[in-house]
C-alpha cells in the first residue's frame, strides 16, 4: 500500500511543469518555489510512511506548495496586530515611533545626512552631537552618551568605571531582565566585583558603608523593574547614598531601566522615579532604555558627569555598541517631543497609551464593537486590565475596555491560534476562558483589518466554509 502511494509522489520536475506552479514561476523567483515543492515533497512522504494518507492528495499538495511560496515571499519580520493590552510589549517590539520619528527614520535611510559631518567647520563631526545636547537641554545634565541599548550601557559603564574593581550593590537589586539580562553577570563581563550588600528585603546605608574599601569602584543603584519587593522592607535612599558616595569618593551610578522623564501619576500609576529627580538627587551616572517608557527607538542612554561620560566615549567597547544613524534619527525626533508635556503624552504611541481615559477607550471599543455586530460576528465589550509592560510598574493594573469574541465552533484556544497564525496575525488574550482583544493597544484602523479576518473564518451563521488565511 505505502509502496504504490510512494510511487506516485511526482518529481520536482514534472511539478514545475505543472500549470499552477508555472504561474507560481511568474510571480516568485524559481528557487522558492523549488524550495517550497521540494518541502511539500517530503512532508508528503512522511504522511505516506507514516500510513496518514489512502490516496496520494494531488490537490491538497499543490495548494502546499502555493502557501509554501506565499510564506517564503513574505517577510518574515512583519507587523501583528497587538490585542494584549501589554503596552510595552518586549516580544511584540516594544514601543511604537511617533509620526514624527517615522519621518525622520525614512529621510535619514534614504538620504545622505551629516552623521558624521560638522556641517559648520566643514570637517568630521561626531554621531552623537545630534541628541547630547538635546538630552543636556531636557535633563540638565553635563554630558550625554547613547549606544545600542540599556544592557550595552550598563555593560559600558561597568567596563569603563569599575574594571578590576568592586560595585557595591544591594541584594534587593540583583535584577534578571527576561533575555538573560542579569546584574551578576554583566558585572563579570565588565570585569567589575560585585559585592552585595544587605538582604533581600531590607538594606541599610550602614551596609553600603561597611563595604566600602580602597578598591571600591562605584556604589550601584538598580531599579527592580520587574518585580517588587513588599512587606517589610527597607531601602536606602539616593540622597544617602550620594552623601556616602561622595564621603568615599566614589561616583554614585544608577541603573533605572525604564526612561521615564514625565511623572505618570496622573494617570493612576504610582509615583516612578524619574530621570531628572534621579540626577537632581546627584547621581553621577544614570543609564535607562530608549523603547521602554521613553517610547523611543532602541537605544541605551548613559547621561550624567561629564569626567565619567567622557572616559566611556573612549572606551573601545563604545565603538562597538555605537547605534546607527536610523536610531539616531528616531531618538533625536523622540526626545524633541519631550520639549513640551502635551506633545509627548499625545505623539508618543506609548506614552498616549498610557495616558489615555476610560471614557475614550469605552468609546474605542463601542466603534470596534458596531463593526463586528456590522459583520455578524458576536462579540461583547467587557472591562478589563492593561498593563505597561516592558518590565516597567509590574504589579500595576491600569483599568481598559476589551472585546470578548465568542466564535461558535471555536474554543478560546482555537480561535487564538487560528488568528495569531493568519496574515496580519492578531495577538490577543483569553481571560477565564474567553478570547479577548484589549483596545488599549489597538490602533483605530486595526479594527477593520481584524473584522476582515474575522469574516474569513467559517462559523454557524456564516456563509463561509474554510478560512483562506490558513
Ligand atoms: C530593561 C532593563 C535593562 C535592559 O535594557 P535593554 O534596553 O533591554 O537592553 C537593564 N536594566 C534594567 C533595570 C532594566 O529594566
Amino acid at each position: 500500500m505505502n509502496q504504490h502511494l510512494l510511487r506516485q509522489i511526482p518529481k520536482v520536475d514534472d511539478l514545475l511543469q505543472n500549470n499552477a506552479v508555472l504561474a507560481l514561476l511568474e510571480q516568485h523567483p524559481r528557487c522558492i518555489v523549488v524550495e517550497a515543492i521540494r518541502e511539500a515533497l517530503e512532508q508528503f512522504r512522511q504522511a505516506i510512511l507514516q500510513g496518514a494518507l489512502q490516496e496520494f492528495p494531488q490537490q491538497a499538495m499543490i495548494e502546499h506548495i502555493q502557501t509554501g511560496v506565499i510564506t517564503r515571499s513574505q517577510r518574515h519580520l512583519k507587523r501583528v496586530i497587538n490585542g494584549t493590552g501589554i503596552i510595552v510589549h518586549t516580544n511584540l517590539g516594544r514601543s511604537n515611533l511617533s509620526q514624527k520619528a517615522i519621518e525622520a527614520v525614512v529621510e535619514t535611510a534614504g538620504h545622505y545626512s551629516n552623521l558624521e559631518y560638522d556641517l559648520q567647520e566643514g570637517q568630521r563631526g561626531s554621531r552623537y552631537s545630534h541628541v547630547k545636547s538635546l538630552l543636556c537641554e531636557l535633563l540638565g545634565c553635563e554630558d550625554a552618551l547613547v549606544v545600542n541599548n540599556n544592557a550595552a550601557a550598563v555593560l559600558l559603564v561597568l567596563s569603563t568605571l569599575g574594571k578590576g574593581k568592586e560595585a557595591i550593590v544591594s541584594r534587593g537589586e540583583l535584577v534578571e531582565i527576561g533575555g538573560s539580562f542579569r546584574i551578576p553577570d554583566v558585572m563579570q563581563q565588565g570585569g567589575c566585583v560585585l559585592k552585595e550588600v544587605g538582604t533581600t528585603n531590607r538594606t541599610h546605608l550602614r551596609d553600603y558603608e561597611h563595604a566600602l574599601t580602597e578598591n571600591t569602584a562605584m556604589i550601584l543603584k538598580v531599579h527592580t523593574s520587574n518585580y517588587r519587593i513588599v512587606g517589610f522592607t527597607k531601602s536606602v535612599s539616593l540622597q544617602d547614598l550620594k552623601t556616602l558616595a561622595v564621603k568615599a569618593g566614589v561616583p554614585l551610578v544608577e541603573d533605572m531601566g525604564s526612561g521615564l522623564l514625565i511623572k505618570l501619576t496622573p494617570y493612576s500609576l504610582s509615583d516612578e522615579p524619574t530621570v531628572q529627580e534621579s540626577l537632581a538627587a546627584g547621581v553621577d551616572v544614570i543609564t535607562f532604555s530608549g523603547d521602554k517608557l521613553l517610547g523611543g527607538p532602541q537605544v541605551g542612554i548613559i547621561v550624567g558627569k561629564k569626567p565619567y561620560i567622557e572616559s566611556m566615549k573612549k572606551h573601545p567597547l563604545n565603538r562597538a555598541l555605537r547605534i546607527d544613524k536610523m536610531t539616531l534619527a528616531a531618538l533625536e525626533a523622540t526626545l524633541m517631543h519631550y520639549r513640551d508635556d502635551n506633545d509627548a503624552l499625545t505623539a508618543i504611541p506609548t506614552l498616549r497609551a498610557i495616558a489615555v481615559s476610560l471614557p475614550e477607550l469605552y468609546s474605542k471599543a463601542e466603534r470596534f464593537l458596531a463593526l463586528l455586530h456590522d459583520a455578524a460576528i458576536p462579540a461583547e465589550m467587557i472591562a478589563t486590565t492593561s498593563q505597561v509592560g516592558g518590565g516597567a510598574l509590574p504589579v500595576q493594573e491600569l483599568s481598559s475596555y476589551g472585546i470578548a469574541l465568542t466564535l461558535p465552533g471555536y474554543s478560546p484556544n482555537q480561535l487564538e491560534e487560528t488568528l495569531r497564525k493568519g496574515t496580519p496575525p492578531v495577538i490577543g488574550r483569553i481571560v477565564k476562558d474567553v478570547y479577548l482583544l484589549d483596545v488599549r493597544t489597538l490602533e483605530e484602523e486595526e479594527f477593520a483589518m481584524i473584522v476582515t479576518r474575522l469574516k474569513r473564518l467559517g462559523f454557524p451563521g456564516r456563509d463561509i466554509s474554510r478560512d483562506s488565511d490558513l
